[in-house]
């Protein structure tokens, strides 16, 4: 891309931005939140100390997922009856549901935390918007790094410090504290509420899949629409709203000659050699400006609008920032069009390792008898898992036929996992824009995510309603990682979010 297109690019996002800010000063100054908001974000703001103390008593329960042992499974079951019991007390119907026990590979099993289906409200005249979220969290300990005990909701500068504290306990807070303040003031709530509510998702969510199937017809039947608040925003400031994460297809090539390895001063010359092979396959995938190779693969990528890249045009990212936060020196694109636009709506091809190769530090002189190479494709709408697995397929037979090697070559595709996308212009995505600007000022960032989240596709393929992803965190939260944090702000204003999104989905629907 020229230089000149790229400094009008980054002029027209300046003035939009600009823009944007004037909008949102004069919003906020000119229409402060009327009846019954007013007295909503009253009491959110009385209250919040309240509102923190529930987050902390859920954050000190160790509802670790991921370390399969019968110490964090009881602390699972206590997460999820804790969270029962504070449903109930909000009046709601909740059904606790038992998914039985999981086998573990030792021949053990345990068993599996219940998910929580409850409702509140069932007037046929209002919508019907129906939360996800999770209550189990990735491992913490203080050693790994935390600078406090991550089971202890510690709160610095703002920051609430507490493992979960942003993924997922707090956005599911957020959503409980709008249900309760509608509650505490005696309002009638603008829509029916729903809530699925798991503990295993940070284990791939063992169970939810085949639950939601079953509760099709029942539970979800009379559910609109889907929110889901388990992401984060793009920067520490500007909200968003995501609207698609990409898919992914993961594959295996497997080289052999034999199961051995060789010598090479004795065999050295006279073989076709796996790691060649192998090398050779997998340098026919992409070239050295992203492209991928494989014939075909880019005939099913959605065109690009021109109202699509308007939104990338109205994003906030700083380049400069994002690139030394990165470490990156530079990247293969220039512009922040073009960077998001590879990370969101783009494929990509990623080459992630050989099995089987030498690998260790010295100079042992093997040649391996067979390697697996790994590779996984990141899929965009409206590219399709299995025909990306034929294209795949057929293009490394046809490399390796070219080489007329003796070796065999076997592919497989291991994960499969398509990409989701919304339309923007449902109504629970119009609700959310409002309430955005009501309690933040501004328009949101428009974002898709670049990793696979197959949580909003599962909802949409099976209940077919409309799913959006509603993120309540900040870029810097830190998820899954140590010192993970919501700020304070973040977690009380996302509580106004979510009360204002109610009102707006009552007047849209
Ligand atoms: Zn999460």
């Amino acid at each position: 891309m020229s230089g000149l297109r790229r400094n009008a690019f980054s002029q027209a996002s300046s003035f939009l931005a600009l823009l944007l800010l004037l909008e949102g000063v004069m919003f906020s100054s000119s229409s402060p939140p009327s009846w019954p908001l007013d007295k909503v974000f009253q009491y959110i703001d009385l209250h919040q100390d309240e509102f923190v103390q529930t987050l902390k008593e859920w954050v000190a329960v160790k509802s670790d997922s991921l370390q399969p042992v019968p110490r964090f499974r009881k602390e699972l079951f206590l997460m999820m009856a804790m969270a029962t019991d504070k449903l109930q007390r909000l009046g709601a119907e909740v059904d606790s549901v038992d998914l039985g026990s999981q086998q573990l590979p030792g021949g053990q099993s345990l068993p599996i935390p219940p998910i929580i289906l409850a409702h509140l409200g069932n007037d046929p005249k209002k919508p019907t918007v129906c939360f996800y979220g999770h209550l189990d969290v990735q491992s913490a300990h203080q050693d790994d790094g935390w600078l406090t005990d991550p089971y202890t909701l510690m709160e610095v500068d703002g920051k609430l410090y507490g493992r979960g504290a942003t993924d997922n306990k707090g956005p599911v807070l957020a959503w409980i504290n709008a249900v309760s303040t509608f509650r505490a003031l005696e309002q009638d709530l603008p829509v029916n509420i729903k809530f699925i509510l798991e503990g295993m998702e940070e284990a791939g969510s063992i169970a939810l899949e085949e639950l939601i199937r079953k509760e099709k017809d029942r539970f979800f039947s009379s559910v609109d629409y889907i929110v889901i608040s388990d992401n984060l925003w793009l920067s520490k400031r500007k909200p968003a709203l995501t609207y698609g994460t990409r898919g992914n297809s993961y594959f295996l090539v497997k080289v052999k000659c034999r199961d051995q390895d060789f010598h090479s001063g004795t065999f050295g010359g006279i073989l076709n050699e796996p790691v060649a092979d192998l090398v050779a396959l997998l340098g026919s995938l992409v070239d050295s400006s992203g492209h991928i190779l494989i014939p075909g693969i880019y005939d099913q990528v959605a065109p690009l609008t021109e109202e699509e890249k308007e939104m990338y045009e109205a994003i906030d990212l700083d380049l400069e920032q994002y690139r030394s936060s990165s470490q990156v020196e530079k990247f293969l694109f220039d512009t922040k069009e073009e960077i998001l636009m590879h990370l969101w709506r783009y494929p990509s091809l990623s080459i992630h390792g050989i099995e089987g190769a030498f690998d260790k530090p010295g100079t042992k002189t093997v040649i391996p008898g067979w390697v697996t190479g790994k590779f996984s494709i990141r899929l965009v709408p409206h590219m399709n898992v299995s025909m990306v697995e034929k294209q795949v397929k057929q293009h490394l037979e046809d490399v390796f036929s070219k080489r007329n090697s003796s070796n065999q070559m076997a592919i497989s595709m291991v994960l499969g996992v398509q990409p989701w996308i919304a339309n923007t212009n449902d109504t629970q995505y119009l609700a959310a824009k409002r309430a955005i600007r009501t309690v933040f000022g501004t328009e949101p960032d428009m974002i898709q995510d670049g990793s696979s989240i197959p949580i909003a596709k599962l909802f949409q393929d099976i209940i077919q309603k409309s799913v959006m992803m509603l993120p309540l965190g900040a870029v810097d939260d830190g998820e899954h990682s140590q010192n993970e944090k919501i700020n304070r702000w973040n977690y009380i204003e996302g509580s106004k979010l979510f009360a204002a999104f109610f009102l707006e989905m009552a007047k849209l629907h």
